[in-house]
């Protein structure tokens, strides 16, 4: 699909069209990953962070939030309960958090991987090649690292970078490639100055990404962020700013489906934010097929404020997850099974293979 075609449909508004839209994205999603919904177990294990994103609750100056990383022993247990309910996969993600040693994260993916089967998956931020490496040797199957937006101004605007480290994380999306992880990426949908052409930009380069697994969801201003506090000002004339509603969250999403047909995309947390009873539905409906319900213990959970209102901080997980196989079985579509590993990458390395095999 060309850019202007893409930019053509995040303009588009007619009922008609849209449907049209969701249907396409609907069989591409059923022809290339079948109807299988996969639950990844999502595991919030810290709110350190080093960062300063101008949007995120957990940034480093925010000083309105208790900070905390769960030791080992709490995770193994986060890990087990993703197993008894029948998860293949568990997320492990937290903020930037600096005083996260590689070994001990190193021990940790070790550990899982004695005790379970799981397949897992590291959200950690930007951290350094060797550290990549060696969590990649420990086990780790797969990365999740947004390149938020592809404008480089915005990104700058709202990124500031660690001293004497520029943030460049196409750069660590190659080398999370060359790695062997399975890959993932994504962009947060309605961020003040964003314009429909940024846009169709970002969706444009999820396909040359080649991307396994595509995460996005609409911004979500934070009053206790300086981006939160001035927002609107912020914003491009009416006419350009993407909106960060979700019909424009849904659009990309169906967008990325069409573009990387045999990818892992979720919907998020923050879709099922602004539409806690019909999210997940509609979501799945328009090219998702993957969901990733919280594990991480109450507690903790309330105080991982990335935005306010999040979907599932005060939801007992256990009756959350009674509830989420009735609503992927009322969609006419089954939780699937074993790790749901990426399709995308399977086919890459097996072409990758063949390649060498010919050579
Ligand atoms: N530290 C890791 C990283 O930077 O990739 C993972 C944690 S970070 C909090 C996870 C994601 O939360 C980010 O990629 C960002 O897109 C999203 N996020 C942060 N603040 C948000 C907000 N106000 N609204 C919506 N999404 C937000």
């Amino acid at each position: 699909m060309r850019r202007t075609e893409i930019l053509d449909w995040l303009r588009e508004e007619r009922p008609g069209e849209l449907c049209r839209l969701w249907k396409t994205a609907n069989r591409v999603r059923r022809e290339n990953v079948g109807s299988g919904v996969h639950l990844r177990g999502l595991i919030e294990f810290s709110n350190r962070c080093r960062r300063s994103c101008s949007y995120c609750g957990i940034r480093s100056p925010n000083r309105k939030i208790a900070r905390y990383r769960m030791c080992a022993d709490e995770i193994q247990d986060c890990a087990g309960a993703a197993v008894r309910r029948g998860f293949g996969t568990v997320v492990l993600q937290s903020g930037e958090d600096p005083e996260l040693s590689a070994e001990w994260m190193a021990d940790l993916i070790l550990g899982i991987k004695a005790e379970t089967k799981l397949s897992v998956t590291l959200s950690l931020g930007e951290r350094t090649k060797e550290e990549l490496a060696l969590w990649r040797r420990a086990g780790a199957d797969r990365y999740l690292l947004r390149f938020e937006t592809s404008n480089p101004r915005l990104y700058k605007r709202f990124h500031p970078s660690l001293p004497g480290r520029d943030s460049d994380r196409l750069a660590l999306l190659a080398v999370l490639r060359t790695l062997g992880y399975e890959t993932g990426s994504g962009i947060l949908v309605g961020l003040p100055g964003q314009t429909h052409a940024d846009l169709a930009r970002d969706i444009d380069l999820f396909g040359r990404l080649d991307l396994d697994m595509i995460g996005l969801g609409p911004y979500i201003p934070h009053p206790d962020t300086p981006l939160g506090k001035s927002w609107k000002e912020c914003c491009a004339p009416p006419d350009r700013q993407v909106p960060n509603t979700e019909e424009m969250t849904y659009k990309v999403l169906a967008l990325a489906r069409l573009i990387c047909p045999r990818a892992n995309i979720p919907v998020t947390t923050a879709v099922a934010t602004l539409n806690r009873s019909a999210g997940f539905e509609l979501g799945l409906s328009r090219g998702a097929n993957v969901i990733m319900p919280n594990v991480t213990p109450m507690t903790y959970r309330r105080m991982y404020a990335i935005y306010p209102g999040k979907a599932c901080a005060f939801e007992n997980h256990d009756s959350a997850g009674e509830k989420l196989r009735y609503r992927i079985q009322n969609e006419g579509r089954f939780v699937g099974r074993g790790r749901g590993d990426s399709p995308n990458y399977a086919h890459r390395t097996r072409s990758k293979a063949v390649r060498e095999a010919v050579l």
